[in-house]
């Protein structure tokens, strides 16, 4: 097959061999926890390769052992996920949870110092902040907007640099869609990398999905996702995925066996099933928001919207990162209504197409209250310095007719 033939064009077949499924035109699920060997040799073999003690030969493929280890499923999904981020390897767990806090525990130690943009999603906030310092990790945060200087200035202060093992960043951030420059980011951990310790970059790629960033053509060692949200895309499984070189995606794997965390082979399945829609979910979602967008920016009982497409030279440096990293201006737009708590609920109680839910990245539209739901863990003070106030909305635009949803978004707000 031509060498320049598209991820999506591969999503129905890549890393499948029916001829070892009876012929079955798609992979059946295989809900099996361990496989038969063929000889005691095989058994033996498999082992050796599946806990390092010898290297591959160039022909061998990890055989099939137990289903906390491997499974079709899962390779087949870990395959096709690669394509995507043009990444060496992959290992897809049971939520994006899981990804994010096996890739944590792997690459950080007691003593080390973690550095972390803010603000992160929650889940991953709460991780960071209130179990990583019971296993003596230091955490050091900067945020949207700062320059690279004041940021290495930041990791000086702490006086641990020497201890920097890690950053993790997340961009666009959730819900004010600013941007954290990626580039940048694996500048500064190149600045404190060492001869002896490289310092890795971790992307929590979520917010905008395999199809509109590609972190590592950006220099990210790391990207995370959160599968439940885009790349699942139907709001009915739970999942996660990291990706990255051969080298380290083997460190993840190798702790993912002993914290079994790994994704079921069902929601392998689901999630094959997903991919071959990706794309096409995708282009629906972000052709959709451009229209939502619009349609926002005009409404008078609309003070402001937050969204990657209002963006422009005015922005600078805003401007130049989105210019570099976005594909799109992708499925996710925050607003300001008019007025406060009272006229956010009226308009959320309103809606009837749009659904009154957290979570994002679905076929269908979303739509959420941010400081009193999916952020009402952050801290008041970083609340106000993130403007998420009272008065915002952060609406995840699905697949549905963009006249029905701006329809929908129309009647709800003449309702305030
Ligand atoms: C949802 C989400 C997560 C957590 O993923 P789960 O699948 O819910 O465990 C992490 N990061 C971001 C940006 C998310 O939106």
């Amino acid at each position: 097959m031509s060498k320049n033939i598209k991820p999506e064009s591969l999503m129905m077949s890549y890393g499948y061999k029916p001829e070892l499924s009876e012929g079955a035109v798609k992979c059946p699920i295989f809900q099996t926890s361990t496989f038969v060997f063929k000889s005691a040799e095989e058994g033996k073999a498999f082992f050796e390769v599946a806990y390092g003690h010898r290297e591959k030969n160039e022909s061998e493929e990890l055989g099939l052992i137990y289903s906390r280890i491997n499974n079709p499923n899962l390779e087949i999904l870990e395959k096709r996920l690669t394509l995507w981020d043009k990444a060496e390897d992959c290992a897809v767990f049971e939520s994006g949870m899981s990804a994010i806090s096996t890739v944590l525990l792997e690459f950080l130690k007691p003593g080390d110092l973690l550095l972390i943009s803010s603000p992160l999603y929650g889940g991953s906030d709460h991780f960071i902040k209130k179990i990583l310092p019971k296993f003596g990790i230091n955490i050091v945060e900067f945020k949207v907007g700062q320059t690279q200087k004041e940021i290495i200035e930041i990791v000086k202060k702490t006086g641990l640099s020497e201890k920097l093992a890690l950053i993790y960043i997340e961009t666009p951030a959730n819900p004010t869609n600013d941007l954290i420059d990626i580039k940048g980011s694996k500048e500064i951990a190149k600045h404190f990398s060492t001869g002896e310790k490289e310092i890795y970059l971790a992307v929590d790629n979520t917010y905008m999905g395999p199809v509109w960033q590609h972190p590592i053509a950006h220099g990210a060692d790391l990207v995370l996702y959160s599968a439940t949200k885009y790349i699942g895309g139907h709001s009915d499984v739970i999942a996660g995925a990291c990706l990255g070189s051969k080298n380290l995606i083997s460190r993840v794997k190798g702790l993912r066996t002993f914290l079994g965390n790994m994704a079921s082979p069902n929601t392998g399945w689901l999630l094959l099933r997903s991919l071959e829609t990706l794309k096409v979910r995708m282009d629906a979602q972000a052709f959709n928001a451009n229209k939502v967008a619009d349609f926002l920016n005009k409404h008078q009982k609309v003070e402001k919207v937050y969204f990657l497409g209002n963006l422009s030279e005015k922005d600078g440096e805003q401007f130049e990162i989105k210019k570099r990293q976005c594909l799109t201006n992708g499925g996710m737009i925050s607003f300001d209504i008019k007025g406060g708590e009272k006229e956010a609920f009226k308009f959320l109680n309103a809606l009837q197409l749009v659904k009154l839910a957290v979570s994002l990245g679905s076929t269908e539209s979303l739509a959420e209250h941010p400081a009193t739901m999916t952020h009402v863990d952050v801290d008041s003070e970083l609340k106000k310095e993130f403007s998420i106030s009272e008065k915002m909305i952060r609406l995840s635009v699905g697949v549905e007719n963009y006249e029905d949803l701006i329809a929908d978004l129309n009647q709800a707000l003449e309702k305030i």
